[in-house]
């Protein structure tokens, strides 16, 4: 019986995760330094990277660690958050997004139905299970249903589900992700709200600030009980806001705070992005797509769930309140748009979308490109800020490859 056990639990750890032994070798110009290098990937890790003086092979071709992205709505069409989720859909999503060179992404589940919260949780994390794709899902984010009820703050979140923090049943929508809810967005001015985030941190999960109204007391507030992260910053936002005293200055002005933002060329201006990239500084800026499922398929009117949306060829909207819905590109478009906006360079911009939110989920294998870490690395070719994804590998797999 005893030895049954013990072939049970390896087969269970064998199965869980799936570990290349295929040797790997690429060539390109390395991101953070313009050097032509060799990299090899065994076992699913980066085991050497050599030094070349000879561009000739892939002179255009880039090399850097895979994106990282911790808000993603969904992808493809499939909706994380819609009641027709299922295990194959998560596959496809995960899957289309290596294409765009994503190798590790957080669902993001937004306010809705608890009941309904609840079941994708479980699907997701039923899809984590799959050894393909659970490198590429280092966790969950789950943006709402804590937060700002006020048009404008509550962004695209429907109002009718929108409520104060409730820790038991926070506690009932993580059992349902099999413990996999990693990051919540919420507002911290809410009631409960400060004690609720101590409880959240001491439980491992990161608390973002985001859709809220808080007052510069209650920023700094739900900084002291652990609040590290402020939710796309310069949205979920009320467009008419006191010039003194708003959310903005005091999530801008606190060190404390990385900021994520979305960089598409549509949520945010070129004056926004340079302001709070200048605030934030590069390490405390993190790149996000907030990309919807409606990203890749062709401009229309949708039908989801309980509203009318419509996407362009860059962004999708609520007709009815003419409001922003979210993203329809991935972050690949995110790196060229901060690049021009900002001049920040390759090396910067790939550092708020992969190393910096490495380093603040402490995803250690993930984010750079050194011996020991992770085969997570892409081959780009970037031209004019518009980066062109060749090639994906995710724990040291080809899982793409441009026709
Ligand atoms: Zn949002």
């Amino acid at each position: 019986m005893k030895t049954l056990t013990i072939i049970l639990l390896a087969l269970i750890l064998l199965s869980t995760t799936y570990i290349p032994s295929e040797k790997k070798i690429i060539q390109g110009v390395l991101y953070s330094d313009e050097g032509f290098v060799t990299i090899t990937m065994e076992n699913g890790k980066i085991s050497e990277l050599l030094r070349s003086t000879d561009p000739e092979n892939n002179p255009d071709v880039y090399i850097a660690p895979g994106l990282i992205d911790v808000q993603i709505n969904g992808y493809m069409g499939v909706d994380f958050s819609g009641p027709d989720l299922t295990v194959e859909a998560v596959r496809k999503a995960t899957k289309a997004l290596w294409k765009a060179g994503v190798t590790s992404y957080f669902p993001t589940l937004i306010t809705s139905d608890v009941d309904l919260i609840k079941k994708n949780f479980a699907i997701l994390a039923e899809a984590r299970q799959d050894p393909e794709i659970r490198p590429s899902i280092p966790g969950f984010h789950l943006e709402g249903p804590y937060i700002s009820p006020l048009a404008g703050f509550r962004g695209a979140h429907l109002e009718k589900y929108i409520k104060a923090p409730d820790w038991d049943e926070f506690q009932e929508i993580q059992k349902a992700a099999n413990n996999g809810i990693i990051l919540l967005t919420m507002a911290p001015e809410l009631e409960g709200a400060i004690p609720f985030i101590k409880k959240c941190v001491a439980s491992g999960v990161t608390v973002s600030l985001g859709h809220h109204n808080g007052s510069a007391t209650e920023v700094q507030l739900a900084v002291d009980a652990g609040a590290k992260m402020a939710t796309h910053l310069g949205n979920g936002c009320a467009n008419e806001i006191n010039r003194h005293n708003n959310p903005l200055w005091p999530q801008l002005s606190n060190d404390a705070l990385t900021a994520s933002i979305i960089a598409d060329g549509f949520h945010l201006t070129r004056e926004e992005v340079r302001t709070f990239y200048k605030a934030k500084g590069v390490g405390n800026t993190i790149l996000v797509s907030d990309a919807l499922d409606l990203a890749g398929l062709p401009p229309g009117e949708y039908t989801r769930g309980e509203r009318t949306l419509v996407l362009t060829p860059e962004v999708v909207k609520l007709p009815k309140e003419n409001v922003l819905a979210g993203a329809a590109s991935p972050i690949s478009k995110c790196i060229g748009v901060v690049m021009e906006y900002t001049d920040c360079g390759l090396k910067n911009a790939i550092q708020m979308a992969s190393t910096n939110p490495a380093k603040l989920f402490s995803l250690n294998e993930l984010g750079e490109i050194e011996i020991g870490k992770r085969g997570d690395l892409i081959q780009f070719t970037i031209k004019n800020n518009r980066m062109n994804i060749l090639k994906t590998y995710v724990n040291g797999s080809l899982v793409h490859a441009q026709d």
